[in-house]
């Protein structure tokens, strides 16, 4: 009988290079493979999906060293996996390949993007502070600052998503004069108006402004309309990117899953705090996403490419008022700029102002047959809703009418099918409308 040396378990290795010939190699070609290698799983090509709890040391010294990385007396993070609520292989190469889209040192994992969102800024605020934020937001992530966080007696003062640099000094000079400062939370493009903010602007003006001041405050940007493929916020002075991965990069409407990408030191608080009330995603949802970004920029792209199209033909449509498209912003504008610096693409969600009001929506909404009638985007499949009525109902209207959330405005997010049947669906129901 011959003596089988089992391979060490866990992952202490990146097998992938970055490189090729000294060539940096592409985040497209790196979803295959990076972060996993098959020696330490009997050779699997993919890897599994490891369905334990926890883990078994080899010897006590090394329970103690990783315990030590988890509870922070060791700078790094842990050497080696402990128990589910810490981390797990598929959560970490899902970790590895995610930062790679953004070209940040770490990324981390949570079971859906409020649960990202929640964890990091409870991670960085205290009773007293403000949270100088972005307007809009996504409906649920205002309510957890005004009405959760707000609680806790953590104050928020805003400025309109496409504010120019004079309107985000004065809020962030009025916000310091009222409190600690201690994070600027951003969503770019804004839903469902897709203006952009002028990250890098936010970022030179709270240098400015803090100046001198130890803690300056954190830049958080929640990228989840056009990331990862078109536009990377820590690129341009965010501190943090924050996602959704339920949307176009789960892309079949299949999971719930969040994200923090950014560097190592300013994610620590919030890895330490997602270790403590365990918001991490669990192994197969991991194992979706992997699976899910080896065709994120396949999906993304086709999807962007039909949505220039759709827009194209909606824009010159009779019974259309405007397409609300970051495509089309006018050559010269401030948000032209913007988007010429930001971003690579217009990705696929956006808006349709139809002439009318409510019912014509409606008709709209109703007489779609192969673009089904649901909230949500960044799906393999096209779907539309009505902000109005739905994801914004619960908006005070004066509030709806300062942030353009009409009732004429239908939201579209456009997904991977044959483009001449996309747009076949939506002639045949504006000639309903
Ligand atoms: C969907 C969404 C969220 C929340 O993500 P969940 O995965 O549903 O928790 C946050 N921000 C934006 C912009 C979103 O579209």
């Amino acid at each position: 009988m011959t003596d089988t040396v089992l391979p060490k378990r866990g992952r202490t290795m990146k097998p992938q290079s970055l490189e090729l010939a000294g060539r940096p190699l592409h985040p497209s070609t790196l979803m295959m493979g990076y972060g996993y290698d098959p020696a330490l799983s009997e050779g699997a090509l993919k890897p599994p999906i490891f369905l334990t709890s926890t883990y078994v040391f080899e010897s006590a010294a090394d329970g103690k060293r990783f315990f030590e990385g988890i509870i922070g007396l060791r700078p790094g993070g842990a050497e080696g996996l402990v128990y589910g609520r810490f981390n797990g292989p598929d959560q970490e190469i899902l970790e590895d390949r995610l930062a790679l889209w953004e070209g940040a040192e770490e990324a981390l994992v949570f079971s859906t993007g409020m649960s990202a969102i929640t964890t990091a800024l409870l991670a960085y605020v205290r009773p007293g502070d403000i949270i100088v934020h972005s307007a809009p937001l996504y409906a649920a992530t205002e309510k957890l600052i005004d009405a959760v966080i707000g609680k806790f007696s953590v104050g928020w003062m805003d400025f309109h998503a496409s504010a120019g640099r004079e309107k985000i000094e004065a809020t962030l000079r009025a916000a310091r004069a009222k409190g600690r400062v201690s994070v600027i939370y951003l969503e770019s493009p804004a839903n469902p108006t897709n203006e952009l903010v002028d990250i890098e602007a936010v970022a030179a003006v709270r240098d400015e402004v803090f100046a001198g001041v130890d803690e300056k405050p954190v830049i958080m940007c929640d990228n989840t309309f056009l990331g990862p493929v078109f536009q990377a916020p820590t690129r341009h002075g965010a501190d943090i990117s924050l996602y959704s991965l339920t949307k176009y990069v789960g892309g079949h409407s299949d999971l719930v899953g969040g994200a923090c990408i950014g560097g190592k030191a300013v994610l620590a608080p919030i890895l330490a705090l997602r270790n403590t009330i365990g918001t991490i995603t669990d192994p197969h949802t991991s194992w979706m996403l992997l699976r899910s970004l080896e065709t994120v920029q396949l999906r993304m792209e086709r999807a962007e490419a039909n949505a220039r199209t759709l827009c194209e033909f909606l824009r010159d449509h009779p019974k259309i008022e405007r397409v609300g498209y970051l495509g089309f912003l006018e050559p010269g504008s401030a948000q032209r700029g913007i988007y010429d610096r930001h971003c690579a693409g217009a990705g696929s969600t956006f808006s349709v102002i139809v002439k009318g009001g409510e019912a014509e929506a409606f008709r709209l909404l109703d007489n779609l047959t192969l673009v089904k009638l649901a909230v949500s985007l960044g799906g393999t499949e096209s779907l539309a809703s009505h902000p109005a009525a739905m994801t914004h109902l619960s908006v005070p209207a004066a509030r709806k009418a300062e942030l353009g959330i009409s009732d004429n405005l239908v939201r579209v997010s456009i997904g991977v099918e044959h483009v001449d049947d996309l747009v076949a669906d939506f002639r045949q129901a504006l000639e309903a409308v």
